[in-house]
């Protein structure tokens, strides 16, 4: 039998370890460096130098990168166990960096393993897993992002060269990025699923324009680190193909999957710590002469976080072991199972975190707000939540066959005649007591 809920001490202690340096240690980061790109600042010299020790630290420890395996220098504890670490790195913005597994970088790390060639993996996957380089991933176009049928960001084999033209849209950091891993259209007589490849655009390329900076939520106009690119004869050597040419859509599922159910992971950490703060400030704070914590409606919200956040954490580990044991269709169905989830969850937990904070809750003062505005993030960012509801739904109906005639199987005057004549009853006759 397989079912087990513990966590093996050995592990455990790790956890314990990763808990404590994380409050201790990387917490003081988010509050000196708040800026949400800090983390993938690589070229400010005080931040390096305060955060080289700590990645130092993390790496002695056989916990750096732990998205990866021993082959790519991760301890491949397996999506579980990464999950459980998720749990704890999620609640801080420096702590994937520090621990080597912030997107889009994890992404990008997996689909260069998977699908570069040596040369590109010597020049972009080392000093990407060694945390000395950020990535970017830019496929979203400003005319459309859920629908890559209306991509139109092309390239062109020309001599020795590919030469991209076009646009891109919400590519985080790209402002910060060594290179970029760019979809766009080799074939646009196939269905884009066929017709589009991806390939590695080091930042310093000419025809690389960054034309506009968006930041999220209220950050000033003009500040920010998604950015709007324009390709103008961007010209990149023909080896920078990843992958092989029409295999773009293959090589992006690769690591959406995988980026989809690590937001997640890092979800439950807010979610976690945002019921802390709400069970906190319920037993702190008095009104009419009684903590908040006795006010029924106040112990409603939290039960009601309670049991939303632990059926979210649930599922979480159950999509995670479904990828770790090898059942791809399972989860991929859990997956985006998940990703439907999280901006609800998110949503519903943050928002009674903030009511129960009163003003301090909509304040700047507290990293509740940051939260909130991660909610709906979660439910677009890697695919609204609609075209994951589609997945969710089609891959449902695959399993289930419809029935001829007005009646469903469960209609239940021909399931008691079925019955009766299974059991030889007959209706009309009157049964001996
Ligand atoms: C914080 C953040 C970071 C991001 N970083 C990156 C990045 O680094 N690289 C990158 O390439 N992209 C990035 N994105 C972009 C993201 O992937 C897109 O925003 C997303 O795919 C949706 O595309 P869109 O914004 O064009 O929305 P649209 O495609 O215009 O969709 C808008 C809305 O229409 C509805 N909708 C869409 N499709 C359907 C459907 N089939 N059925 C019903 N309703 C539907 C949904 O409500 C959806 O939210 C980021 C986004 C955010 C918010």
């Amino acid at each position: 039998m397989g079912w087990d809920f513990c966590t093996d001490p050995e592990f455990q202690e790790k956890l314990d370890w990763m808990d404590a340096f994380v409050s201790e240690r990387v917490e003081p980061l988010d509050v000196a460096f708040p800026d949400p790109a800090a983390p993938y600042d690589r070229r400010d010299p005080t931040l390096r130098a305060i955060t080289q020790p700590l990645k130092e630290e993390v790496k002695r420890r056989g916990l750096w990168a732990c998205h990866l395996g021993p082959e790519l220098g991760g301890p491949g504890y397996g999506q579980v166990k990464l999950a459980l670490m998720n749990e704890i790195l999620g609640r801080s913005q420096w702590a994937p960096t520090i621990f080597g597994c912030q997107a889009p970088d994890s992404g990008n790390a997996e689909i260069l393993a998977a699908y570069g060639t040596p040369e590109q993996k010597q020049r972009y996957l080392e000093p990407l897993l060694a945390g000395d380089i950020v990535s970017c991933f830019a496929m979203t176009e400003p005319q459309g992002g859920s629908d890559p049928g209306g991509f139109r960001c092309r390239a062109f084999p020309d001599g020795d060269h590919w030469v991209i033209e076009g646009e891109k849209y919400f590519a985080s950091h790209a402002d910060l990025a060594a290179f970029l891993i760019v979809m766009a259209v080799t074939n646009p007589e196939v269905p884009v699923h066929r017709g589009a490849s991806m390939f590695l655009v080091p930042a310093e390329t000419p025809g690389l324009k960054i034309i506009r900076r968006a930041g999220l939520g209220v950050e000033p106009l003009g500040s920010g680190h998604h950015c709007h690119l324009r390709f103008e004869n961007c010209r990149i050597p023909r080896d920078h193909l990843l992958g092989r040419e029409g295999e773009g859509f293959a090589i992006a599922q690769t690591r959406l999957g995988g980026g989809r159910i690590h937001h997640a992971m890092r979800t439950v950490a807010m979610a976690k710590k945002a019921l802390q703060m709400m069970c906190e400030r319920a037993l702190s704070r008095t009104v009419q002469g009684e903590p908040l914590a006795n006010k029924q409606l106040v112990q409603q919200m939290i039960a009601d976080s309670f049991v939303q956040l632990e059926q979210f954490r649930l599922l979480v580990l159950y999509t995670a072991w479904h990828i770790d044991q090898g059942h791809r269709e399972q989860a991929r169905l859990y997956i985006a199972a998940s990703k439907i989830q999280m901006a609800e969850v998110l949503h519903d937990v943050v928002r009674r975190a903030i009511q129960l904070h009163g003003a301090l809750g909509c304040s700047n003062e507290t990293p509740l707000m940051r939260w909130w505005l991660a909610a709906p993030v979660m439910g677009i960012a890697d695919g609204p939540t609609e075209v994951h509801k589609v997945t969710v739904a089609r891959q449902l109906l695959k399993r289930h066959k419809g029935y001829t005639g007005p009646w469903p199987p469960e209609f239940l005057p021909l399931q008691v005649e079925a019955a009766y004549s299974l059991l030889g009853i007959d209706p009309a006759k009157p049964r001996e007591n």
